[in-house]
């Protein structure tokens, strides 16, 4: 399947050549001919998908067939996305896919000055896309009139919902034309009753399109961050389990040594815990993983290799006790809860040594995790970070790094020699060195 046979113009093919795309994605293969044909659509896909170009070629194009000589042009499509990052990337692609047609764009979003953004859309603009805040304060200006729009496109969706958007929308809609006399397309991860509520109000005899995700967390967690100073993790957790009254709970460590430790800590906080990893028999890992089945134990302490075929079901909690070196292993992980169906929350606990590992993770799953900073934990601002250390050994995972780090392996045994950490487990360190890549856990 080539992009020839989804009945683009030769415009937006080349433009798609000239990126290097061969082959449509499968979002892009099921979507682009439906919208072409001025149908509604209803599509279950996340970002990574190419969904972007999915909506952004087909919207282009029929925008353009219908084009007028008008020289005062009124906004006739409008994409619609929750954050001003999702807003500055659909608008990049929107020149990227438009640059051989003579459309006119703008991205409109807060947090910059308005005045730039009210002389481009004086200037004429055929395709807006905006944040629904900003939008709704040039509409209150009158410095954008919507009446014109001919297709709305609703980016990530049940992200604007999560982010509180339903009233904006909704006072959006009320400035557009009637429903029947546009295209209206709908993109969300994830169906909520909410979004299936917005869904019935908004869309006509949908086309319903749905793909597999790429990379990405399950749709039904919950996911959040709390900063907490690291030597604070231990109470911060068992705080959580107790307060909340959690029953069941997978926490993840980097390391065995420290999965063993933390599962000695929960128990002596009156938590019944055990600890599941590589250096445990096969028994012993049998009989931890049944006794957290049946609720006799509580907290099961794992690190990542032990725990990828877990499955558990109706698993409600999974915490991050330490982030991941590897940011894929966060998605397998909190892929733990959430399963068939059901709800589930994922929770990382996230002291200043792992901002680096947080934000790696971040750029995979493409969003921003909510922090939310517990009472009483506020992380001390005066600590600064450490190097992660992975392990009593600090073994190290590639070939290539491996090749390269005899003398650092060295310099690290005289580090640890003279290290009192090393000795303790705990405590901070005055070393600066920083591993230029993640080390390998030990699991
Ligand atoms: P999106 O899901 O829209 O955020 O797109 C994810 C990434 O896939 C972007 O970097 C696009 O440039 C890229 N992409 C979109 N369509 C294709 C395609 N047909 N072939 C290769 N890459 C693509």
């Amino acid at each position: 399947m080539s992009f020839t046979t989804l009945g683009l113009s030769a415009e937006l093919l080349r433009a798609i050549d000239e990126q290097g795309y061969t082959r449509p994605t499968p979002i892009q293969h099921k979507a682009i001919p439906v919208i072409l044909q001025g149908r509604d659509v209803m599509a279950g896909a996340q970002t990574g998908t190419g969904k972007t170009a999915g909506f952004t070629l087909p919207v282009l194009q029929r925008l353009h067939a219908t084009q007028s000589g008008n020289a005062r042009r009124p906004v006739r499509a409008l994409v619609l996305t929750p954050t001003r990052e999702l807003a500055a990337q659909v608008g990049e692609s929107v020149d990227t896919y438009g640059r051989h047609l003579p459309l006119q764009s703008a991205v409109i979003f807060g947090g910059v000055k308005i005045n730039p953004q009210i002389e481009k859309l004086r200037r004429g603009v055929d395709i807006l896309v905006a944040t629904p805040g900003r939008l709704l304060d040039h509409a209150g200006q009158k410095t954008v009139d919507l009446s014109q729009i001919e297709i709305l496109v609703l980016d990530e969706a049940d992200r604007m919902l999560d982010m509180g958007f339903i009233h904006d929308i909704r006072k959006l809609l009320s400035l557009l034309p009637e429903n029947g006399s546009r295209q209206n397309l709908l993109f969300s991860a994830t169906f909520s009753r909410e979004i299936k509520q917005l869904a019935d109000r908004l869309l006509n005899r949908p086309e319903l399109i749905e793909v597999a995700r790429r990379n990405t967390t399950a749709e039904r967690i919950e996911q959040m961050v709390h900063p907490v100073d690291k030597h604070r993790k231990r109470e911060m957790l068992s705080h959580l389990i107790g307060s909340r009254n959690w029953r069941q709970v997978l926490v993840f460590t980097r390391t065995k040594h420290g999965a063993n430790r933390l599962a000695r800590q929960l128990d002596g906080d009156g938590l019944c815990s055990a600890a599941i990893h590589g250096n445990k028999s096969q028994g012993a890992r049998t009989r931890a993983l049944r006794a957290f089945k049946t609720g006799e134990v509580r907290v099961l302490v794992a690190t990542d290799i032990a725990a990828r075929g877990l499955d558990i079901d109706q698993l409600p909690h999974v915490v991050n006790y330490e982030l991941p070196n590897v940011p894929e292993d966060y998605v397998h992980r909190i892929g733990r809860t959430g399963r068939a169906g059901n709800d589930g929350e994922a929770i990382s606990l996230v002291c200043v040594d792992e901002h680096k590992l947080l934000r790696d993770i971040e750029q995979l799953l493409k969003r921003e995790l909510p922090r939310v900073v517990l009472d009483g934990y506020t992380p001390d601002p005066s600590i600064q970070a450490d190097p992660i250390q992975n392990g009593r050994n600090g073994k190290i995972r590639s070939r290539s790094r491996k090749q390269a780090s005899a003398t650092q392996q060295r310099k690290r045994s005289a580090q640890k020699a003279s290290d009192p950490r090393y000795k303790s487990g705990s405590g901070r360190s005055g070393g600066t060195r920083k591993p230029s890549r993640p080390a390998q856990n030990h699991v």
